[in-house]
């Protein structure tokens, strides 16, 4: 099926990056960021053959040393936040019945961020002013327990772009290509632009899916 060498794309694979507009100087690091070691070195990722998995991509930090790096996942971190539906500010579950928000921007449906609390989302804003200079960004607003994920698998890379297949993560699918991170679409969504905050959170409810 393939004609290209994991083990080549493995080298080739980046760090996983935050989508636009979290991939910004000083946006701060998430609990999904990628933990520095303490000598202040970014750990590389390394390809495993995990059973029933396949080929995933693991990152060998390890969060107890460093600091945090604001614009790169922990592959490790991300799927497990992604899987348990966890919010990378402050590091809690969203219940069934939250609203899960995503920050993102308009072209992109699909979000590898992990969903926030409404607060958290409140809060990130506030510590972050700089997304109002994207001008793009949105913040989508879903069903917690609404959203579908994927496995994102890379299986090449053209120049610095890898090219990657979607399978569902709740069915059986061939380990085809390196998981590296999982993908959410939210279903049932609506989407506010961020510019909309400026001044204050605009009223949005954050109350029952209903609402939205
Ligand atoms: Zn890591
Ligand atoms: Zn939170």
């Amino acid at each position: 099926m393939s004609e290209f060498s994991f083990v080549e794309i493995a080298a080739a694979l980046p760090l996983p990056r935050f989508p636009a507009p979290c991939d910004r100087r000083g946006f701060p690091p998430l609990r999904v960021t990628t933990r520095k070691t303490a000598s202040g070195v970014l750990p590389r990722p390394q390809v495993w053959n995990d059973p029933g998995h396949g080929l995933v991509l693991h990152c060998p930090c390890d969060p107890a040393q460093g600091g945090g790096t604001s614009t790169r996942f922990c592959p490790d971190a991300q799927r497990r936040f992604m899987a348990k539906r966890l919010c990378p500010m402050c590091g809690a579950r969203l219940a069934d019945e939250e609203v899960a928000v995503y920050l993102g921007v308009t072209a992109m449906p699909v979000h590898t961020m992990p969903p926030l609390h409404w607060d958290c989302a409140c809060a990130l804003i506030r510590r972050f002013p700089g997304l109002f200079e994207v001008p793009n960004a949105v913040l989508t607003l879903a069903p917690a327990q609404a959203v579908r994920l994927y496995r994102r698998r890379i299986y090449a890379v053209d120049g610095r772009m890898p090219k990657a297949v979607f399978p569902p993560t709740d069915r059986d699918s061939p380990a085809y290509g390196i998981w590296d991170l999982t993908v959410a679409v939210p279903r049932d969504h609506r989407t506010v632009p961020l510019r909309a905050w400026r001044g204050g959170p605009a009223p949005v409810p954050a109350t029952a899916p209903a609402a939205l």
